[in-house]
């Protein structure tokens, strides 16, 4: 069966040493390791300092973008192997703020799924409507299309690897949370259109996480719709107290 996993997304937050104040708050706060699955995606400079300082809480350590080539002329950029290396095991793909500012189409999110998937990393693939999409009705289509454009040629034997997070773009930063209703509508969409490209069994297995403005108050009732399989925390997830709150309501 899937798992349920909260992942914080730093964005471009926390320096090298403000990364190791946040685990030296985080660990004391930790309880027993829990069922759920807890990862936490940092910018690239902090990862290998990240991966060594939670290795011992069972935290695995994700990346927030990759490049969708394994090497080659790209300037700036960082491929799915070279985190590979570092110990990642989690990468964040197609998040709403790279396509809005980094012109990330759903055409290059299928590149880096398949990059991911490649090098052995484990792809949180983002999908969510904008307000006026929402307000135009056509937030099931869009987040079909979405879907199966990130998913085209990945094969069912891979499907286990890949994570799902609906995050609506008008509840991301902006302290305005999706109904657990309206967020458990669209995960469970999201899985009805993997059972008719993989059939149920494949369905089923896969987490589909909620973000958007998700925190220590709202994350209960979001997290106990049937399809809601986790979390992907911006700012809640830069706060170790708040951060240790969720994961205690996914447990
Ligand atoms: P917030 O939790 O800050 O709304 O951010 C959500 C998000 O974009 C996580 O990827």
């Amino acid at each position: 069966y899937r798992k349920t996993i909260i992942a914080g997304n730093w964005k471009m937050n926390k320096t090298l040493s403000e990364t190791r104040a946040f685990a030296e708050e985080l660990k004391p706060l930790l309880g027993r390791p829990k069922w759920c699955e807890v990862v936490l995606c940092v910018p690239y400079v902090n990862i290998p300092a990240a991966t060594r300082l939670f290795k011992d809480c069972r935290i695995a350590i994700g990346a927030e973008n990759c490049h969708y080539e394994s090497s080659g002329a790209y300037t700036g950029e960082v491929s799915a192997e070279m985190l590979k290396e570092l110990g990642v095991k989690y990468v964040v793909i197609g998040h709403s703020e790279r396509r809005q500012y980094y012109n990330e189409t759903d055409f290059t999110v299928n590149k880096k799924v398949h990059a991911a998937l490649e090098a052995g990393l484990r792809p949180i693939v983002c999908v969510g409507e904008s307000l006026e999409q929402r307000e135009l009705g056509v937030t099931l289509e869009l987040i079909n299309y979405q879907v199966k454009c990130a998913l085209a040629g990945v094969p069912a034997e891979k499907m286990r690897h890949v994570v799902f997070a609906y995050e609506p773009i008008w509840a991301i930063g902006t302290g305005k949370t999706a109904t657990a209703q309206e967020a458990g509508e669209v995960c469970e969409t999201i899985r009805t259109i993997i059972r008719k490209l993989y059939g149920a069994r494949v369905a089923r297995a896969v987490t589909i996480q909620y973000g958007g403005s998700m925190n220590p108050k709202n994350a209960f009732e979001l997290l106990a719709q049937p399809d809601v399989d986790g979390g992907l925390i911006g700012g809640a997830a830069l706060k170790p107290d708040q951060f240790v709150e969720i994961i205690n309501a996914a447990n």
